[in-house]
């Protein structure tokens, strides 16, 4: 429930779209998770719940110390999109509420709530999660912790997301413990400097030795020559991960820069990578 401190949740109702209750004392103070649930039962009825993506962004920006957030960041981070650590907190409840004792009167209680009409009534809702499902699904095929299965649909998240940006598709994360990239390991300066070719940011609006503009799909010129590139582009390896990214819509600039990241060689991205901006520099 670590995932907790990372979310604030405010409650204002609306009737016809005026706000009903506008003193803070009077509000309702239900824990993150039940007003989430309430969000999902009743989406945009008469009662608006507003959970902070503001405040997953925040921590993010804090996390990067920088002015603004990507899509990029989420996955880099290991945390993932807003709405997939909603659906896992969903997920976690869900399976606390299916692993309860046959006696607990909450269980006695869902069916008593189930019966009735009343939208208010939301107990039912805490049994249920798309998450949950597929992980009894896939518990049923094969056995496979929860840990293993949040973090398959992790990767499910990041392939979908991949499909809409070739900033996400680059990347390529392992399943691991933590899900962070290992940039976290490097040095402040190696970190940053990762990030940005991560983001797309490094060397804007330079020009190549041949005078064409400099962009993640033209560095060839500068490091044809280098035999530790040409070692990275022939290796089959390399050659593997092209042939998926040339199956996304938009990936089509995967080099081999990218591909000393997601193996997580980093001492040759870093002298590749001054090795091309020397050059730059030089010319
Ligand atoms: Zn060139």
């Amino acid at each position: 429930m670590k995932l907790h401190s990372f979310f604030t949740f405010r409650t204002v109702k609306f009737i016809n779209g005026r706000q009903l209750d506008q003193n803070p004392n009077n509000r309702e103070s239900p824990s993150p998770v039940t007003r989430a649930v309430f969000n999902w039962r009743f989406p945009g009825i008469s009662t608006r719940l507003f959970c902070k993506e503001s405040t997953h962004k925040a921590a993010i920006r804090w996390i990067f110390n920088c002015k603004l957030s990507f899509k990029i960041h989420d996955y880099l981070s290991g945390l993932g999109p807003y709405q997939f650590r909603i659906e896992c907190l969903r997920a976690g409840l869900a399976r606390s509420f299916n692993n309860l004792s046959s006696h607990n009167p909450l269980v006695a209680a869902r069916s008593t709530y189930f019966l009735s009409n009343s939208r208010h009534f939301i107990l039912h809702e805490c049994f249920k999660s798309n998450y949950w499902t597929s992980f009894k699904t896939a518990n049923q095929l094969k056995k496979v912790t929860w840990k293993t299965h949040m973090n398959r649909e992790f990767i499910r998240c990041h392939q979908s997301s991949s499909q809409s940006s070739a900033m996400i598709g680059y990347y390529l994360p392992t399943i691991d413990n933590s899900r962070a990239s290992p940039m976290f390991h490097l040095s402040s300066s190696q970190f940053y400097l990762t990030l940005k070719w991560r983001t797309n940011r490094c060397l804007p609006y330079r020009y190549c030795t041949c005078s064409a503009l400099i962009n993640r799909s033209h560095i060839v010129c500068v490091l044809a020559s280098t035999p530790a590139y040409n070692a990275i582009l022939s290796s089959s390896r390399f050659k593997t991960k092209l042939t998926y990214m040339l199956s996304l819509p938009n990936a089509r600039h995967f080099n081999p820069l990218d591909h000393l990241l997601n193996i997580g060689d980093h001492l040759t991205f870093l002298d590749l990578f001054y090795r091309l901006k020397t050059a730059l520099d030089a010319s």
